[in-house]
């Protein structure tokens, strides 16, 4: 997978993504991401990416020619015209849903607006989809964009040292992760659950999944509305979690 990103910051980005798991994941070619600085298309006098709001009102707004030819730019480099989203407070929720969705594309170009956001027909012309990190505003899209390829990016084969490593955490399967443990097996008086280290893998996963279920019914009722759950499901929850 590779990953564009337009933005006004892009050292700062760059830097973020170049720690840890995303970091090696891009030095080992298992995931390609690309930082772009969108004042280098801006072409008139003044090399302006921002202008005043028609109609009036405070604030400035970006404007539309250097997103379509930093856009332009970067699918002449992609081997297919990448899905073009922007982080806006007004666009879909970002869950793990979303992403394993979004996961399925080749290049996916991420716009950061930044002021009072972008002109409309940026939006309506170019923006495959709007994706917003949460019901609240932050001043620009650095972070919810940082936030959405990072959590993209540890989908991509390789990324991680196992795959599995994401498919078993909280959200992917509609359930909150079990809880874990490490050493000290006693700590300050607490025990480690026994069956960790009984060696029967077949409880572990057994016990697992049942904390799983508790975790969600407790923490998350309303995952656990959504989730087909068996009889058996059921009566665990029913047994381990206080109803409201
Ligand atoms: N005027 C815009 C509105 O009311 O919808 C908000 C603009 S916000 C101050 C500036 C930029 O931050 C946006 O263009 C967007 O890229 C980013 N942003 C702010 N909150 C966000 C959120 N919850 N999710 C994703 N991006 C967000």
């Amino acid at each position: 997978m590779r990953i564009d990103l337009i933005t006004l910051f892009p050292e700062m980005c760059d830097a973020v993504l170049s720690e840890s798991i995303i970091g090696r994941g891009r030095k080992s070619g298992a995931i390609e991401i690309h930082c772009h600085q969108l004042r280098d298309y801006a072409f008139d006098k003044h090399r302006r990416v921002d202008d005043t709001v028609y109609g009036g009102g405070m604030g400035m707004l970006m404007k539309c020619e250097p997103i379509a030819l930093c856009y332009e730019d970067i699918c002449r480099q992609t081997e297919s015209k990448p899905y073009f989203v922007y982080m806006s407070p007004q666009g879909k929720p970002l869950n793990q849903e979303k992403l394993k969705e979004l996961s399925e594309h080749k290049n996916i170009c991420v716009l950061a607006g930044h002021y009072e956001g972008v002109d409309q027909r940026v939006i309506d012309t170019m923006i495959d989809e709007e994706i917003s990190i949460g019901d609240y505003v932050l001043t620009g899209g650095e972070l919810p964009a940082l936030v959405f390829i990072d959590s993209l990016s540890r989908m991509a084969p390789g990324v991680l040292s196992n795959n599995e490593c994401f498919m078993e955490e909280s959200h992917y399967n509609g359930l909150l992760e079990y809880p874990q443990y490490t050493k000290p097996q006693v700590w300050r008086g607490r025990e480690v659950p026994p069956v960790l280290y009984s060696g029967d893998h077949a409880k572990v996963d057994r016990w697992r999944y049942e904390q799983s279920l508790i975790a969600t019914a407790k923490k998350r009722p309303d995952m656990i509305a959504k989730k087909e759950l068996s009889q058996e499901d059921k009566r665990i929850i029913c047994e381990n979690v206080d109803a409201e």
